[in-house]
């Protein structure tokens, strides 16, 4: 896939000069925000990182087609890995890290006068609804919002296993974006997970976190063999469908007036 245009685009910060950024003034900031690990043997440890920016700028560039001024930051790598510290060089970032690199974020976004950000979650071990919470009350001119990517659009639809982690559509949205970074699907494991014996837990009313090594083997959850490029193209464009829809109402809306 080849959606890196050759020339700079104005959606995204770190293409822009400053002569573009001073003379524009952004309704929206996303920041897309990744995670650093293992996704079973056929993945690369930046898979959510590349799904971040994918999503983020693809979205931005429909969004900005309909007249809206996006601004896409850079990605943020870490997520929260504590679940799998066992797991070599998956680069956990703790939460109340994330907090305070979220807070400088959204103190330079509010001095410069862009009041709405969305958060461009790419990582189940991500939470961003506390620290929203929390900087909500610090910032009360600031609309602030996550939205997980994964869930915008039903993934049952474009794929026969479920995937949690390293798993059928992770796979099919690699092989569409970094096709050259993917391990021929014969190395990857099957995914296979184990799941709580607590049933509350499993059935997701109760919540606990995983050992992930404990659950599953290879590091994923979710069986990646039934995986595709083109499944991946098509769930990639109704991903970015969503999710721009979702950019242009935040845009429009007014954040001192947000109820019906
Ligand atoms: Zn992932």
């Amino acid at each position: 896939m080849d959606i890196i245009p050759k020339t700079p685009r104005p959606y995204i910060l770190a293409e822009s000069t400053w002569k573009t950024i001073k003379d524009t003034s952004f309704e929206v900031a996303i920041l897309p925000w990744g995670a650093c690990e293992a996704h079973n043997y056929h993945l690369p440890y930046g898979t959510d990182i590349i799904e971040a920016e994918y999503v983020a700028s693809e979205s931005a560039r429909l969004a900005w087609e309909k007249d809206h001024k996006i601004i896409v930051l850079p990605v943020i790598p870490f997520g929260v890995n504590t679940g799998q510290h066992d797991i070599k060089l998956d680069m956990n970032m703790n939460p109340s890290t994330q907090l305070a690199v979220l807070r400088d974020v959204v103190d330079v976004l509010h001095r410069h006068n862009i009041f709405k950000l969305i958060i461009l979650n790419s990582h189940g071990g991500n939470d961003f609804k506390t620290m929203i919470r929390e900087l909500g009350l610090q910032f009360p001119s600031m609309f602030l919002c996550q939205c997980n990517w994964f869930k915008a659009v039903d993934q049952s639809k474009f794929f026969e296993h479920k995937d949690d982690h390293g798993g059928e559509m992770e796979t099919s949205v690699i092989m569409h974006l970094t096709p050259h970074l993917v391990r021929p699907l014969s190395e990857a494991g099957d995914g296979a997970a184990k799941k709580f014996k607590i049933k509350a837990i499993n059935d997701g009313w109760a919540w606990a976190e995983r050992k992930w090594t404990q659950v599953t083997k290879d590091t994923g959850v979710g069986n990646p063999h039934k995986a595709t490029a083109e499944k991946g193209a098509s769930y990639f464009d109704a991903v970015i469908e969503n999710v721009s829809q979702f950019i242009v109402e935040v845009a429009k809306a007014d954040k001192d007036d947000l109820y019906a």
